[in-house]
């Protein structure tokens, strides 16, 4: 990834913009408060639906939220890449795909009547991918919803002309240096092991495990992670835990998909780059 660096003479406009998904990413920056009251202070906001009636296609940076799932995503993804000199994905579905890659494992045709039943025909849908497998992206942000620090974070690198590279560490390192109690030890299955930090294990540290929201990092194996997971070939360290809750691979593997699109189903990059 190429990430452009632009230094900004007067406010920055900024938007955002919504693809398929909840549109819960928009929602969590809308409920930053104080930091948003600063954010607002150094931008003009010129689009933004989910907050304001105005609109405009004149803007600087671009937030884009949610996953390319039809045709005509690609080319509004393409239009916004275009007029944007800095664009910013914001959270799970926008980065890596989240939730909607899940629809991947049916055949589209299948999917449709699954959903829209007798009025199928009457909609049209693509594989979903996110955001990052159509247009080249100058910043991403993860989580479901995003995480909310990453995105004050983000905004400051971009104002101030600096590069941010998400981490690429499970988010076992961040619970660790925070000194949380491993849910293993409560008997719980955690993705952290596998799951890209920069949350700083929010949930771990309520006791709650990982769920993998922020996506799968670079080189997470994720072969070793089921085969410690599962009854037949548990870690001793986990076998108290697969032992009581018996899961299978099926199950893991069920887990592991929530958020992360299985490796088998991955869209390559190339692909769509080049539609
Ligand atoms: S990443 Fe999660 S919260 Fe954000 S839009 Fe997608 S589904 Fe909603
Ligand atoms: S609770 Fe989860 S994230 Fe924390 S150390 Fe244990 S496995 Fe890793
Ligand atoms: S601990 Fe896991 S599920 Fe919780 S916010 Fe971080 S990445 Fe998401």
């Amino acid at each position: 990834m190429n990430t452009r660096m632009v230094r900004f003479g007067n406010k920055p406009q900024i938007a955002f913009f919504d693809f398929a998904c909840c549109e819960g990413c928009q929602l969590s920056v809308l409920q930053l408060e104080e930091h948003l009251l600063d954010i607002l202070g150094h931008v003009d906001v010129v689009t933004w639906r989910e907050a304001m009636s105005e609109q405009s296609n004149d803007y600087d940076i671009a937030f884009c939220e949610g996953s390319i799932t039809r045709e005509e995503d690609i080319e509004r993804i393409r239009a916004i890449r275009e007029r944007a000199s800095i664009l910013v994905t914001l959270g799970s579905c926008a980065s890596g795909g989240c939730h909607n890659d899940l629809k991947n494992q049916w055949e589209m045709g299948e999917m449709l009547e699954l959903v829209y039943g007798d009025m199928a025909e009457h909609f049209d849908t693509i594989p979903s991918r996110p955001i990052t497998a159509v247009v080249d992206v100058d910043y991403r942000t993860y989580g479901c919803p995003v995480s909310l620090p990453e995105f004050v974070t983000v905004v400051k690198r971009i104002l101030t002309g600096q590069r941010y590279e998400p981490p690429n560490q499970p988010v076992c390192v961040e619970c660790k240096l925070n000194d949380h109690l491993c849910v293993f030890e409560k008997g719980l299955v955690c993705l952290g092991p596998v799951t890209r930090c920069g949350c700083g294990a929010i949930c771990t540290q309520f006791g709650d495990p990982c769920q993998g929201c922020r996506g799968l990092m670079d080189a997470a194996n994720l072969e070793a992670a089921v085969k410690a997971l599962t009854r037949e070939q548990a870690h001793s360290i986990v076998r108290r835990v697969v032992e009581r809750y018996r899961f299978t691979e099926d199950e893991i593997e069920t887990k592991l998909r929530i958020y992360n699109n299985w490796p088998e189903l991955r869209l390559e990059e190339s692909v769509a780059h080049d539609d």
